[in-house]
């Protein structure tokens, strides 16, 4: 083994040659130096506002459902590492993989049979769009080639992806004339239980029938919009969405990245209106959070579609498809999801969080309180700027928590695991954050 940097050297050669997340080349703030991490809590190398450890608000995005360094998920890793961490998916096969898909077919509505296992959420995405535009060509109609998607989405962040993403927060001005253009409805009305919005179904029913001769599908996030700005909508808009692509003969996809594996309060937020898509994109807390992996499921008929066309394959490959380690650790994690009453700890975080957050709601520049499955959203009215950022981030820091907050909004999905007394702080520091920003 090297020398251990110190975290003076480490922080260096961060700044000079690593890119973040969205980040200035060379780094502009100093990231926190995590060592470990176990449970639901952070250990730093270097102690930050006082605090060597944080509890995580974030659930590494999303995807850390089960906390980190959990036994149970090291030693499914540890198991597969010993038989093989990886061998190529072509021409050969293996059982984490093959299990995995299998129980994904299981877990998802019935009409979706078929698993593409790829290695990222975009890259999902990618597969979901190439899917749906190689269907229609097979079907003798290249012209379906559109996708339409209500603003405020996020979809990931290769090219696909980016064009459904949100058109003004998803920066697509400066990839203008390079991204396909696709068909944009308003964003969807507020509220997971906002009564019934005439106007807007009409809105979307007639832009699905305007453009069904060009669109290949419809792409949304299912009742939580995520990084597009955590916003919650009506099951109810899922099922107009199926009827009017059921009516126009237009391919609906749902994204679950974000969504998947409980976190709504249903395994699969489509779960809420009782609607299957015809394909669908799974990540995030596929591996709860070990490792990088993602999956596009289809139904038989989209399979179907593209197996009679002029190229009968699905044209993907990543290298790295189907990978043992990833697939072993996927699941590992959704035995440990389903082993236990995930449905009422998602309950009892949407609980702590609706009263931990009450008196936040009443702070000056908090223009909004929303909370669903174990999520927790405080918006501000105004955006925080890279002071803003940081101060809020400083803020939690100094309560003993991570949260890492962006535009007008700071928010937390912590892991299913996380106990009352640390759910209790999450919810102090996101006050914290509130009166810092
Ligand atoms: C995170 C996310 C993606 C992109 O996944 P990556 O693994 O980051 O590529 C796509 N869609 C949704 C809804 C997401 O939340």
């Amino acid at each position: 083994m090297p020398e251990p940097l110190t975290p003076g050297e480490l922080l260096a050669l961060d700044r000079r040659h690593v890119w973040h997340p969205y980040g200035p080349m060379p780094g502009r703030q100093d990231p926190l130096i995590v060592e470990s991490a176990a449970g639901v809590r952070l250990r730093l190398a270097e102690p930050a506002e006082g605090r060597s450890e944080l509890i995580d608000g974030m659930s590494s995005w999303w995807s850390a459902v089960h906390g980190y360094n959990h036994p149970v998920l090291n030693e499914a890793a540890r198991g597969q590492l010993d038989r093989m961490s990886h061998v190529m998916f072509g021409g050969l096969t293996h059982e984490p993989a093959v299990r995995l898909a299998a129980r994904l077919v299981e877990l998802t509505p019935e009409p979706l049979q078929h698993v593409f296992l790829a290695d990222s959420g975009s890259v999902s995405v990618e597969v979901a769009v190439k899917m749906c535009l190689q269907y229609w060509r097979s079907l003798g109609r290249p012209d379906k080639r559109r996708l339409l998607t209500w603003r405020g989405g996020y979809h990931g962040d290769t090219f696909q992806p980016m064009a459904v993403c949100d058109p003004d927060g998803g920066m697509h001005h400066l990839w203008s004339g390079l991204l396909p253009r696709q068909v944009f409805a308003d964003a969807p009305p507020p509220g997971f239980d906002a009564p019934p919005d005439p106007a807007y179904e009409a809105h979307l029913r007639d832009l699905v029938a305007r453009h069904a001769h060009e669109l290949a599908a419809v792409i949304v996030e299912p009742v939580v919009q995520g990084a597009g700005g955590m916003r919650f909508h009506s099951p109810a808009l899922l099922r107009v969405l199926r009827e009017a692509c059921d009516e126009h003969d237009v391919l609906l996809v749902f994204d679950e990245i974000a969504t998947g594996f409980g976190r709504t309060g249903e395994l699969f937020a489509a779960g809420h209106a009782g609607v299957s898509p015809d394909v669908m994109c799974l990540g995030k807390a596929l591996t709860g959070g070990y490792l990088t992996l993602a999956a596009t499921l289809c139904t038989t008929r989209v399979a179907d579609g593209i197996s009679r066309g002029e190229l009968p394959v699905l044209a993907h490959g990543p290298t790295f498809m189907g990978n043992p380690l990833a697939a072993a650790v996927a699941l590992a994690s959704i035995d440990l999801l389903l082993g236990h009453d995930w449905r009422q700890e998602v309950k009892r975080i949407e609980t702590g969080l609706r009263e931990g957050l009450t008196a936040t709601a009443a702070l000056p520049g908090v223009r909004d309180v929303r909370v669903l499955g174990a999520i927790g959203v405080v918006q501000l009215d105004h955006p925080l700027d890279e002071a803003g950022m940081a101060a809020t981030t400083r803020a939690a820091v100094r309560e003993g928590v991570w949260l890492r907050p962006f535009r007008d909004l700071l928010y937390t999905m912590p892991p299913y695991i996380t106990g009352d007394d640390d759910l209790a702080r999450i919810c102090a520091a996101l006050h914290a954050a509130a009166r810092a920003g």
